[in-house]
């Protein structure tokens, strides 16, 4: 994708994308991956703060994906939402030396740009720290580290340790 092309043409482009398509958000992803991502992109060339015009692209991104529950280990869907401003800079050195003061996230233009990607990097870092059930079922609620590892998912010993505390209580 030709992103300052983009911008220029101030084109809204949407767009469904499976969510088993994102390989690496898939690998955080508990029990079955289905349904799909949707996300639109917005392209501008607008002035940044010193006034020069620049390519910017505003992204919103939704999705809900089906994650370890850190309580009981089973699948919680969790919603994601995203919505971000990018502006494009030159190089590598532009976007260290104005990445504090810009409220947007920078990104380097370069001739190829994968939309579906930032899409992805985005999702990755709006994932919870520890997703889970708001009330899990109770037989869900492992009551040894076995079952646990039965399950083929590495549970956060944190939860995990917080679990066992709640359920002394
Ligand atoms: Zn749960």
């Amino acid at each position: 994708m030709d992103v300052k092309a983009f911008a220029k043409s101030q084109k809204l482009l949407t767009g469904e994308t499976p969510l088993v398509e994102f390989e690496r958000l898939r690998q955080d992803c508990c029990g079955e991956v289905a349904g799909a991502v949707s996300w639109s992109a917005q392209g501008a060339i607008q002035p940044d703060s010193a006034g020069k015009d620049a390519v910017w692209l505003h992204l919103e991104v939704k999705a809900k994906v089906p994650l370890a529950c850190q309580r009981c280990l089973h699948p919680v869907g969790v919603d994601l939402w995203v919505e971000q401003d990018f502006r494009f800079v030159a190089d590598e050195a532009t976007a260290l030396a104005q990445d504090d003061e810009s409220e947007e996230d920078l990104l380097v233009l370069e001739e190829s740009f994968d939309l579906l990607s930032l899409i992805e990097d985005e999702l990755l870092m709006s994932l919870p720290l520890v997703p889970m059930h708001p009330t899990c079922l109770s037989e869900h609620v492992p009551t040894s580290s076995n079952e646990a590892d039965s399950l083929g998912v590495k549970p956060n010993p944190f939860a995990v340790l917080a679990s066992l505390k709640t359920q002394k209580h």
